[in-house]
């Protein structure tokens, strides 16, 4: 902490801050009352010098510490090199960043986008068009699981199955029906001659922390082959190892057609992008069909160029297998403490409790405590923390976190 920091003359200034931006900012997030300030590794500080551990890294967002020397420079000499061109123009961050994001996720063909929405956008306009360019049809439909969560955009939304975020916004474009995750009869009863893919995340993470079944993942690919439409697997948040491989599909072995990735992609920079496989890049989206401004700007390529660097100078999804049995039997052992605790689900640094009330007030008294969490749904508190999180930081976030469940059930 800075000397500068957390005098008497700064105390407040956070208050008034949030004053002003609520003013101003329109209002569809019920935020915390926190302003971030700056980070460094593990921890997180407010404008008013308060230090939180951070075990959400920004929504799954930032996997390595904060405030990283190699990461932070890599980004400064881009900018002062080029920041932006066009995608008129090839440039030399874009090309290195789609040949390494190939290597990693074993598909063909890249499109980078500016977040986790247009990803899956763009996912689905080249699954529909690779439908049309075999049958004609202007009917197709996509089938999507209920409890998913793809973004906020019309397209990402019509898929997204959660009745809330959607219901206001009616009609949806395109004609989407919902299955049940692990449920395979549920997939079945959705097909039609009319099918042009299958979307679904291979862990569920906002609908509620729930890992799609080895068994499942193999059905669907099969069904998907049978019927001739296209798997999409939304690797958003699943992605970039957080739960123990690149690709939470590359552990099953099932691979998908078509992928989005977005979140720690650019640890910070926003950046997406969707990928497919040589077949369906052959028949699918041509020239004109489909574009950015901003898409795969150098700056945002840069981004990607680092952080795929990092990961393997410093094996990170190496260390996320190493670490997330540690995380799981301590959760575990929470959970055999707390009858309230109904369930420990998820993958690798992927994790949730599933509680018998709702979250909002253990999280907020965490949150006062000096640990960041989040929830998903409103009886689940979800944890992703940056991916070097360590055993020190484990116990050290459950140290805070167990009295803030105490006080919870002694209400
Ligand atoms: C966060 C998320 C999105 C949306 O990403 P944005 O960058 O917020 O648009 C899409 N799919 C999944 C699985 C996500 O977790």
């Amino acid at each position: 902490m800075t000397a500068d920091r957390n005098t008497d003359a700064e105390t407040g200034k956070m208050a008034a801050l949030i004053e002003e931006a609520e003013k101003d900012l329109l209002h569809t997030y019920n935020r915390y009352q926190i302003v971030l300030d700056r980070g460094e590794g593990m921890y997180l500080f407010d404008t008013d010098g308060k230090r939180y551990l951070d075990f959400m890294a920004g929504i799954a967002v930032f996997a390595f510490g904060y405030g990283d020397r190699d990461f932070n420079d890599a980004l400064k000499a881009q900018i002062d090199r080029i920041i932006h061109t066009s995608n008129y123009f090839y440039n030399e961050p874009a090309i290195c960043a789609a040949k390494h994001l190939k290597q990693v996720s074993g598909m063909d063909r890249v499109f980078f986008t500016n977040s986790g929405a247009e990803s899956v956008e763009g996912a689905l306009k080249a699954a529909v068009k690779h439908a049309y360019l075999k049958d004609g049809r202007h009917d197709h439909e996509i089938i999507a699981m209920e409890h998913s969560f793809h973004g906020r955009t019309y397209g990402a939304l019509s898929v997204t199955g959660n009745e809330k975020y959607r219901d206001p916004f009616g009609p949806m474009p395109g004609d989407v029906k919902f299955a049940r995750i692990n449920d395979i009869d549920s997939v079945k009863a959705c097909i039609s001659d009319k099918t042009c893919a299958l979307i679904m995340e291979v862990v569920q993470g906002e609908g509620g922390v729930i890992p799609a079944t080895s068994e499942f993942l193999r059905e669907v690919r099969s069904l998907a082959d049978e019927r001739g439409f296209l798997l999409i697997f939304d690797e958003v948040q699943c992605g970039m190892g957080r739960t123990g491989s690149m690709y939470a599909w590359q552990k099953y072995g099932v691979k998908p057609d078509i992928m989005t990735t977005a979140k720690a992609l650019g640890c910070g920079v926003p950046v997406g992008a969707f990928l497919m496989t040589e077949q369906v890049a052959g028949s699918s989206l041509a020239a004109g069909d489909h574009g950015t401004t901003y898409g795969g700007n150098p700056l945002a390529a840069a981004a990607v160029c680092k952080v795929l660097d990092l990961y393997e100078e410093r094996h990170i999804v190496e260390h996320v297998q190493e670490i997330s049995p540690y995380f799981e039997s301590r959760l575990d052992e929470l959970k055999a403490e707390f009858p309230g605790i109904i369930d420990r689900r998820g993958a690798g640094l992927m994790q949730g409790l599933v509680f018998d009330r709702p979250v909002k007030g253990i999280i907020a008294d965490a949150m006062d405590h000096g640990l960041i969490l989040i929830n998903a749904g409103s009886d689940i508190i979800r944890f992703v923390p940056p991916l070097i999180v360590s055993r020190e930081n484990i116990d050290e976030m459950l140290r805070i976190l167990r009295p803030c469940i105490e006080k919870e059930y002694s209400r």
